[in-house]
This record gives C-alpha cells, structure tokens and sequence, in this order.
C-alpha cells in the first residue's frame, strides 16, 4: 500500500531503541537477561518494527500481552521466544501452545489447561511461565499462597516452570516501602521453592521504574518496557528518563487541500471554522480516526510546516485542519510534523493540549498508522 493512498504515518528511530536496549545492559549483571516488554502494540510504536530492531539487537525474549500481536510477530518472521503475559482464558492455552508461544500462568486451571493441551498433542513437556502478584492487586498468583500451588503445578507431567516473575507495583515515593517489602517477599519466595527443590531458572521482578531508580538484584531476567521507548513509567518527581531516548521520532502527514477562503481572517464566525485569524487553511488526513484528539477549551494546538507553527482549528473524524499565516507558502504534498522532537509539538505537549498522558495518545495514534523505521 502506497501512503499516498493516506498520508499519514509515524517514524521510529531505530537507533534510539537500540541505544536504550545497551542502557538496560548497562544497569544488570552480565548473565542477566533482556526480556522486552513490547505489549500494546511495542508503546504504541507499531509491535513488528519495533520486535524486528529489538530481536536484530539481540534481545532474549520479547513480552506481548496479545496472542494477535504474538502471531504478527511470528508472520513477521521474528524468532525470538515470545512470552505471553497474562491475558489466555484456560481454553485458549491450547493455541498458545500450538504456536509454540511461553504462556503465562496465573492459576491452577490455566497450568492445567496447558498440561492437557500438551498431553492430547502428543508433544514434550512445554514451557511457562509463573506470574505472582506481589501487591499491584491485578493479575497473578497471591504471593501469600503462591508456594503451595507453584509447587502443585510443577507436579504436573507436561508442564515446566522455566520462569517465575512478578510486576512491582509503583505510584509514588509514599508507596516505596511497601513495594520494597513486597519485592523481599517475592525474593524470598524464590529461595524457598529452591530450598524445596524447585530451581527455577529464569526469574524477573525489575521492570523499566525499578530500572530508572538504579536497582539490581539476584534474579535471573529483567523485563522492561516503559525505559526502551524513551517513556516514563513514573511521575517526573520520582525519577527523569534520561539518559534514556525517545524511540517515537515523529508523527507526520501530509497536506491534501489548501483553500483561501473569502472574506479574510476577520470572518469565519460560522461554520466549522469558529476561531479562524487566517484567511488560508490547509488539511491532512489526520483526524480522530489516525488518534488525534481535540484540543482542549482556552488550548491552542500547532503542527509544523519548514520551521512554522500552524494554529490547528478543527480535528474531525477523518480531517486535521490547520490555518496558515499569508506568509508561509504551503501546498498540496508538503509534509507536516504532527508529533515529534523537544519543541513546540513534543509529544508530552500535544498529548498535554488533549488532555491525555503520552502513553494514551501514543495508543491513540499507533493503531491505524504505518511505521516506517527511520
Ligand atoms: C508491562 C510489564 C512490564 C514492563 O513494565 P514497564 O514499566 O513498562 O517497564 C514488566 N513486567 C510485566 C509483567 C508487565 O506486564
């Protein structure tokens, strides 16, 4: 498909991820293992290209929350081992396994859901994945009851428990201490269900807020996501991302009308164009449906054209209308920057003007746009 056919589309800087990738490295211990978090579609940054710079990178393993985005990569031809993170009801185990994806198990009826899958296949003993819910309160195995049923699902013959981890649970600086106390817990656990003989060989508790903060430990894997594309898990007080980049080089489309309309910039009080000081305007096919969203009352929004600033007046459902001052020559084609870099339309202050965090708008955007890797 041509993107002439819409000329919309966001860029990902390959070079950014892999640079983020050798700062994870940097932080761990040298056996210690890369598992990606690439869930939600890789951040919003398209899950194929970003699983494809990842993998070329030399990452162990990648985590998607999705079976469709696990088979995309698999279709992509992407080889590395895909975790799935908990998202299966019992009765999907089966095609998990068949596709030769690391299930993820938060209960007794998925690891026995898997134990029969395996055993009508007729194949080897296939690997899971345990997950423990340390005190984030959303998926998992209660860590308080986790040694007696991680220990039953190790009895079953067609299953092994290659890895067990947790997800922290991080708000803010008040809630430290109880994720450190959860986090001892959770390491203590490990070393109880060694000492019970059951040597799990991989284990991961640090994810991309843990990471920021400079902790290490004795587990076996860590499993970032946030930190790889440049994005922060936290709020700013807690902990900044640099030196970490942002993977979302920008967001552009391109001008497919340019119109003068009569009267001037004085007029424009009907209509759609309510708050119009130009006589000019020009439209990209960004609208709603590509993950824009209005700007917010008393907000003004802008895209970028060459160096200049264009005044957004209307986000519809398929259209980005922008107004253009007499001075900057604009036509059918050009490119506009709708997201991207520091300035005046960085992510954080377009998603600012809708009223949304970066993350949200990122989910917006990437679900119809090709990426192109830049
Ligand atoms: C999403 C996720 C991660 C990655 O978390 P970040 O904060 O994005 O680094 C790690 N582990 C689990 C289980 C997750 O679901």
């Amino acid at each position: 498909m041509s993107l002439e056919t819409h000329p919309t589309w966001m860029e990902l800087d390959a070079s950014a991820l892999v640079h983020n990738l050798g700062e994870v490295r940097q932080r761990i211990g040298g056996g210690v293992r890369i598992i990606a978090s690439v869930k939600a579609n890789g951040y919003g940054h398209g899950i194929v290209p970003v699983a494809r710079v990842l993998a070329d990178a030399g990452v162990d393993m990648l985590a998607t929350g999705s079976f469709a985005e696990a088979l995309a990569l698999r279709a992509a031809g992407v080889e590395t081992p895909v975790l799935l993170l908990a998202g299966t009801l019992p009765g999907g185990m089966g095609d998990v396994v068949a596709q030769g994806f690391i299930p993820t198990i938060i209960d007794l009826a998925g690891a026995q859901a898997v134990n029969r899958a395996v055993s009508l296949a007729a194949t080897a003993p296939t690997d899971i994945f345990i997950k423990v819910d340390s005190g984030l309160g959303r998926v998992g195995v209660a860590l308080d009851a986790a040694q007696g049923l991680i220990a039953e699902i190790a009895g079953l013959p067609n299953v092994i428990v290659r890895g067990l981890y947790t997800h922290l649970s991080f708000q803010d600086a008040d809630g430290m201490a109880y994720t450190e106390q959860r986090l001892a817990l959770f390491y203590d656990l490990v070393q109880r269900l060694k000492a019970a003989g059951l040597d799990i060989p991989i284990t991961q508790a640090l994810a991309s807020s843990a990471l920021l903060l400079g902790w290490r430990d004795d587990c076996t894997a860590v499993c970032p996501g946030h930190i790889l594309f440049g994005l922060n898990p936290v709020s700013a007080e807690l902990a900044g991302v640099k030196p970490f980049h942002a993977a979302l080089a920008a967001i552009k489309s391109r001008v497919i009308q340019v119109r003068d309309h009569a009267g001037g910039p004085e007029m424009g009080a009907g209509g759609y164009h309510g708050g119009r000081r130009q006589r000019r305007t020009a439209v990209a096919p960004c609208g709603l449906n590509d993950g824009y969203a209005p700007i917010g009352p008393g907000l003004d929004g802008v895209v970028l054209h060459g160096g200049h600033e264009l005044r957004v007046i209307g986000v519809s459902l398929e259209h980005l209308t922008v107004e253009v001052p007499d001075a900057v020559h604009i036509a059918v084609g050009d490119e506009l920057v709708i997201v991207g870099g520091d300035g005046p339309v960085a992510l954080d202050r377009v998603a600012r003007w809708q009223g949304r965090r970066p993350i949200d708008a990122l989910m917006a955007f990437s679900a119809r746009m090709p990426v192109k890797v830049v």
